[in-house]
Parts: structure tokens; sequence; C-alpha cells
């Protein structure tokens, strides 16, 4: 679901005095977006041909950086350069920087990022270590612009569908469907294996719900029904805890396996730890959105 194909891009230009023209754009990508929707579809290879033996190329095409084309891979925002200035276009003509130029705080970014801000943070999946670095918190900086164009900017505009998880009714976006239905899937296979693993996933819930984030103004990612929470009794929360933070968890390595192979981030790799909490948030799990 994370893949990507190549594609030839066409763009269309306005009309001229003359015959019609159309550009090129080589070296472009297809991508799947959030739900494996695909966004571009790739032109057949006869057409491509013919194209490309009538029409001049754009070979020097400006490269977006990797963040910023990997963000409208799964996003409503697509990479545009004005005057040498990389910025992420939403749908309504609202543009985001990739870079904003400001040396900002943790919660500087977290209050107002720009594309870099919210890739600032490596999201690392794998066994899960104790996160002891203050503020090392990735997926927790989020562009809600970017949101709201991709899943709905207000309660009644997110296209939340009913599915079941594990026994549970719940309502998710319909983009987020289909990754919910493979970590179920995913997480059906572990429970055969390791039955010990059920009680973590009893009671599920907390996944659509038009909420700010406890003690902010900012939406919380579960007002997008990208998000569900696992069993509360099971899990750890740093502002349930009293005294300084110290990460603490509970939640078993097969079960963020199984949300992290289809594109979910898990709170429990936050300093600002949230270990019931798991996010739809696939770009932070694709190694080419970092550059590599
Ligand atoms: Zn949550």
């Amino acid at each position: 679901m994370l893949g990507c194909l190549p594609v030839l891009m066409l763009l269309a230009a306005p009309p001229g005095p003359g015959a019609p023209t159309v550009e090129l754009w080589l070296g472009g990508d297809v991508h799947l977006g959030p739900g494996g929707k695909q966004v571009l579809a790739p032109l057949a290879p006869a057409l491509q041909g013919a194209l490309a033996g009538s029409l001049p190329a754009r070979a020097t095409e400006p490269t977006p950086p990797a963040p910023l084309a990997c963000l409208a891979r799964y996003y409503a925002a697509r990479p545009e350069l004005r005057d040498g200035k990389w910025f992420a276009v939403l749908p309504d003509g609202t543009a985001i920087p990739y870079d904003d130029g400001r040396a900002k705080s943790f919660e500087q970014k977290l209050e107002s990022p720009d594309v870099e801000d919210t890739f600032s943070i490596p999201y690392q999946a794998g066994p899960i270590r104790p996160v002891r670095t203050p503020d090392e918190d990735p997926g927790r900086i989020r562009l809600d612009a970017v949101f709201k164009a991709t899943y709905g900017a207000s309660a009644d505009k997110v296209d939340v569908v009913p599915i079941r998880f594990l026994g549970s009714p719940l309502e998710v976006h319909r983009k987020a469907v289909s990754a919910f239905t493979a970590v179920e899937k995913r997480l059906k296979e572990a429970l055969a294996k390791d039955p010990s693993l059920e009680p973590y996933l009893m009671g599920v819930g907390g996944t659509f719900n038009w909420r700010n984030i406890a003690g902010t103004d900012r939406p919380s990612s579960h007002s997008y029904g990208v998000s569900m929470d696992i069993n509360t009794r099971r899990s750890h929360y740093w502002r349930w805890a009293k005294g300084p933070i110290t990460w603490k968890n509970a939640i078993p390595q097969a079960i963020v396996d199984a949300f992290e192979a289809e594109g979910f981030i898990w709170g429990g790799r936050w300093y600002h730890y949230d270990t019931m909490h798991f996010e739809y948030r696939p770009e932070l799990l694709d190694p080419a959105c970092f550059g590599q």
C-alpha cells in the first residue's frame, strides 16, 4: 500500500493563439493515497510513446523536496514552486510553506508547523524501546489544514463509515477503511497465535470523535476518523501520570507491529506517551518521505 509507480504526467496548458499545446512532465510518481486509492492513473505505454515523440519534454522540471512530494501521495496537497520556494498547496488554494525559515521550539512546531517540521522527528518502527529524549514525539506535529483538506474540515464534513473491528462497531473515515481492515486481519492472525493478546484488544474504540487534543485548542487526529484507541485499562498516558514524564508501556509488540505494518503510528513511540493510541499516518512509515 505504500508503493509507487512511475508515471508520465500531463499538464494541459491554457489555450494559446496557435494549436493547443500539451506539456510533458517526465519522471513524476503516482502513488496510492490513504485507503489505497490511486491518486493519478498512469498513461498507457502506447500513449506515452506517441506523446513523447511529438511534443517537447520538460527535462529540467524542478523536483520537490522528498517530504513534500511524499505528502502529496497521501494527502490533498500538491507541491508547487513559487518564487524559488516550495509550498504544499491545498485544493482551496491555501499554500503552506515547505520551509518557513523560522527557528522553532518544539511547542512552536506543534502550534504552527511548516511541512518540514512535520517530518523533523523520524518515526522508528520495530522493537519497542523506551522513549527518554524530551519531545521525541514523531507524528505529534501535524498540519491541521492538510488533515482538514483531506478528511473534512468540520464534524459533518468528515466522511465516516461504520465498520466492525474485532467485533466492535466503530466509525472510521472512508479513506482509512481498508487500512483498518488490514490491521484487523493481522490482529486476528496474531490472536490466533497468542491468545494472551486479547485483553489489550477488548473494548477498542475512540475512533471518530470531533474534538481537540486534551489541554490544547488543536484538533485531535480522532476528529478525522483515522485514529483508534485500544483498551484504555491496559494503557499508559502521560497526562494520567503524576510527576515528571517517565515513559511506560504494557502494550505487546505484536499489536504494535500489526498497526505499523499498515501505515499506523503508535503513541508509545512518543516521549509524551499515549500507548492506547494508533493513528493512520502512512507518510511517517514511508522511507521515501525522508528521502531514503
Ligand atoms: Zn487516541
